[in-house]
C-alpha cells in the first residue's frame, strides 16, 4: 500500500508513466482514499504545466512544491485522521 510519503517521492514517476503496472495500481488505489494526495497531485501537474509553458526547456521540478502546501497537505491529513 503506498503511503503519503510514497506517493509524493514517486509523484514525478506517475506523471511519467515510468511506475511499474502494480506500483501505478497502489498510487492510484491511495488517491481514492487521501484526498489531500489528490490535491497535491493536481498543484503538482498545474505547476509541471505552467512552467512546460514559460520554459522553453522541458524542466522537471523536484522539490519545488511551495513549503506552505505541504504544510496544508500535512495538516489536512492530522484532521482526517
Ligand atoms: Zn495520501
Amino acid at each position: 500500500m503506498t503511503t503519503c510519503g510514497e506517493l509524493a517521492r514517486f509523484l514525478m514517476a506517475y506523471l511519467d508513466r515510468e511506475l511499474p503496472e502494480e506500483q501505478r495500481a497502489s498510487f492510484e488505489q491511495h488517491l481514492k482514499a487521501c484526498p489531500p494526495c489528490v490535491i497535491y497531485l493536481k498543484t503538482y501537474e498545474a505547476t509541471i504545466r505552467l512552467c512546460k509553458k514559460s520554459c522553453a526547456e522541458d524542466a522537471r521540478l523536484p522539490g519545488a512544491v511551495p513549503e506552505a502546501l505541504v504544510q496544508a497537505i500535512l495538516k489536512a491529513r492530522r484532521a482526517t485522521k
